[in-house]
Protein backbone atom coordinates (compact mmCIF):
# COMPACT_ATOMS: atom_id res chain seq x y z
CA UNK A 1 0.00 0.00 0.00
CA UNK A 2 1.27 3.57 -1.03
CA UNK A 3 1.23 6.82 1.45
CA UNK A 4 -2.61 8.08 1.49
CA UNK A 5 -1.42 11.48 2.04
CA UNK A 6 -2.44 14.03 -0.25
CA UNK A 7 0.81 15.55 -1.85
CA UNK A 8 0.74 18.83 -3.81
CA UNK A 9 3.49 20.72 -5.71
CA UNK A 10 3.70 24.84 -5.68
CA UNK A 11 2.16 25.69 -8.60
CA UNK A 12 -0.08 23.08 -10.05
CA UNK A 13 -3.96 23.40 -9.58
CA UNK A 14 -4.37 20.58 -7.89
CA UNK A 15 -3.48 17.93 -5.62
CA UNK A 16 -2.39 14.13 -5.92
CA UNK A 17 -3.66 10.91 -3.25
CA UNK A 18 -1.13 8.75 -4.10
CA UNK A 19 -3.09 5.58 -2.87
CA UNK A 20 -5.57 5.85 -6.06
CA UNK A 21 -2.23 3.63 -7.39
CA UNK A 22 -3.78 0.60 -5.31
CA UNK A 23 -6.40 0.53 -7.19
CA UNK A 24 -5.76 2.20 -10.56
CA UNK A 25 -4.78 -0.76 -12.44
CA UNK A 26 -2.16 1.46 -14.08
CA UNK A 27 -3.76 4.31 -16.08
CA UNK A 28 -0.32 6.05 -16.67
CA UNK A 29 1.53 2.82 -17.83
CA UNK A 30 -0.64 2.62 -20.59
CA UNK A 31 -2.65 4.07 -23.35
CA UNK A 32 -0.59 5.69 -25.86
CA UNK A 33 2.60 5.54 -27.07
CA UNK A 34 4.95 7.66 -25.48
CA UNK A 35 8.75 8.01 -24.38
CA UNK A 36 9.60 7.30 -20.73
CA UNK A 37 13.34 8.38 -20.68
CA UNK A 38 15.85 6.95 -18.40
CA UNK A 39 19.00 7.95 -17.35
CA UNK A 40 22.27 5.88 -17.00
CA UNK A 41 22.01 6.25 -12.97
CA UNK A 42 17.95 4.91 -13.70
CA UNK A 43 19.07 2.20 -15.98
CA UNK A 44 21.63 0.75 -13.68
CA UNK A 45 18.33 1.17 -10.41
CA UNK A 46 16.30 -0.89 -12.89
CA UNK A 47 18.77 -3.54 -13.87
CA UNK A 48 19.85 -3.88 -10.28
CA UNK A 49 16.20 -4.50 -9.05
CA UNK A 50 15.52 -7.18 -12.10
CA UNK A 51 18.38 -9.02 -11.34
CA UNK A 52 20.27 -8.24 -14.57
CA UNK A 53 23.10 -6.69 -15.89
CA UNK A 54 22.89 -3.09 -17.34
CA UNK A 55 24.10 -4.08 -20.93
CA UNK A 56 20.90 -7.52 -20.68
CA UNK A 57 18.70 -4.76 -19.57
CA UNK A 58 18.87 -2.15 -22.37
CA UNK A 59 18.87 -4.79 -25.04
CA UNK A 60 15.90 -6.61 -23.90
CA UNK A 61 14.33 -3.31 -22.03
CA UNK A 62 15.31 -0.31 -23.96
CA UNK A 63 14.79 1.49 -27.30
CA UNK A 64 17.53 4.64 -28.68
CA UNK A 65 15.58 7.76 -29.24
CA UNK A 66 18.18 10.35 -30.80
CA UNK A 67 20.86 10.04 -27.92
CA UNK A 68 18.55 9.22 -25.00
CA UNK A 69 17.27 6.07 -23.94
CA UNK A 70 13.58 5.20 -23.79
CA UNK A 71 11.62 2.04 -21.90
CA UNK A 72 10.76 0.08 -24.41
CA UNK A 73 6.16 -0.44 -24.64
CA UNK A 74 4.17 -3.70 -25.51
CA UNK A 75 1.17 -3.50 -27.96
CA UNK A 76 -1.87 -4.88 -27.45
CA UNK A 77 -4.43 -3.88 -29.56
CA UNK A 78 -4.79 0.16 -29.13
CA UNK A 79 -3.05 -0.33 -25.91
CA UNK A 80 0.85 0.55 -25.72
CA UNK A 81 1.81 -0.38 -22.27
CA UNK A 82 5.34 0.25 -20.63
CA UNK A 83 7.33 -3.20 -20.74
CA UNK A 84 8.09 -2.89 -17.42
CA UNK A 85 3.92 -3.23 -16.27
CA UNK A 86 3.14 -6.25 -14.51
CA UNK A 87 0.01 -6.64 -16.14
CA UNK A 88 -1.18 -9.42 -13.26
CA UNK A 89 -0.24 -6.98 -10.85
CA UNK A 90 -1.50 -4.18 -12.35
CA UNK A 91 0.77 -2.25 -11.54
CA UNK A 92 4.61 -1.01 -12.01
CA UNK A 93 7.07 -4.55 -11.52
CA UNK A 94 10.08 -2.07 -10.41
CA UNK A 95 7.97 0.17 -8.53
CA UNK A 96 10.74 1.56 -6.18
CA UNK A 97 13.22 1.69 -9.04
CA UNK A 98 11.05 3.48 -11.73
CA UNK A 99 12.27 6.38 -13.32
CA UNK A 100 11.63 10.22 -12.60
CA UNK A 101 9.42 10.82 -15.30
CA UNK A 102 7.12 8.37 -13.34
CA UNK A 103 7.72 9.56 -9.37
CA UNK A 104 6.88 13.03 -10.75
CA UNK A 105 3.84 12.12 -12.40
CA UNK A 106 1.05 13.76 -12.44
CA UNK A 107 3.26 16.75 -11.51
CA UNK A 108 4.51 17.29 -15.18
CA UNK A 109 4.84 20.68 -16.66
CA UNK A 110 2.31 19.84 -18.91
CA UNK A 111 -0.50 18.92 -16.83
CA UNK A 112 0.12 22.27 -14.70
CA UNK A 113 -1.52 24.38 -17.39
CA UNK A 114 -4.16 21.49 -18.41
CA UNK A 115 -5.10 20.26 -14.96
CA UNK A 116 -8.68 18.96 -16.35
CA UNK A 117 -6.37 16.80 -18.43
CA UNK A 118 -5.05 15.37 -15.69
CA UNK A 119 -7.54 14.53 -13.87
CA UNK A 120 -9.01 12.90 -16.67
CA UNK A 121 -6.17 10.58 -17.10
CA UNK A 122 -5.34 9.97 -13.34
CA UNK A 123 -7.92 8.92 -10.71
CA UNK A 124 -5.51 10.01 -8.11
CA UNK A 125 -5.64 13.39 -9.02
CA UNK A 126 -7.78 15.62 -7.40
CA UNK A 127 -9.57 19.20 -8.42
CA UNK A 128 -11.58 21.32 -7.04
CA UNK A 129 -12.49 18.08 -4.88
CA UNK A 130 -13.11 16.53 -8.33
CA UNK A 131 -10.85 13.24 -8.24
CA UNK A 132 -9.94 11.38 -11.41
CA UNK A 133 -12.37 9.28 -13.75
CA UNK A 134 -11.96 5.87 -11.50
CA UNK A 135 -11.02 7.01 -7.78
S1 LIG B 1 -2.70 7.05 -13.29
FE1 LIG B 1 -2.44 8.07 -11.30
S2 LIG B 1 -3.45 6.73 -9.80
FE2 LIG B 1 -3.09 5.53 -11.66
S3 LIG B 1 -1.13 4.50 -11.30
FE3 LIG B 1 -0.72 6.42 -12.42
S4 LIG B 1 -0.26 7.92 -10.80
FE4 LIG B 1 -1.29 6.18 -9.82
S1 LIG C 1 8.58 2.17 -15.33
FE1 LIG C 1 6.91 1.45 -14.06
S2 LIG C 1 5.82 3.32 -13.42
FE2 LIG C 1 7.09 3.85 -15.20
S3 LIG C 1 5.74 3.62 -16.99
FE3 LIG C 1 6.88 1.69 -16.70
S4 LIG C 1 5.50 0.39 -15.48
FE4 LIG C 1 4.81 2.52 -15.28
Amino acid sequence: MKKSTLLTQPGYPFAFDPSACDTCGGHCCNGESGNIWVTRREMEALAEALGMDVPSFAEESLKKVGYRYSIRERCEGQNYACLLFDGKKGGCSVYDARPAQCRSFPFWDYFRERPDEAVAECPGVILDGRPGPSA
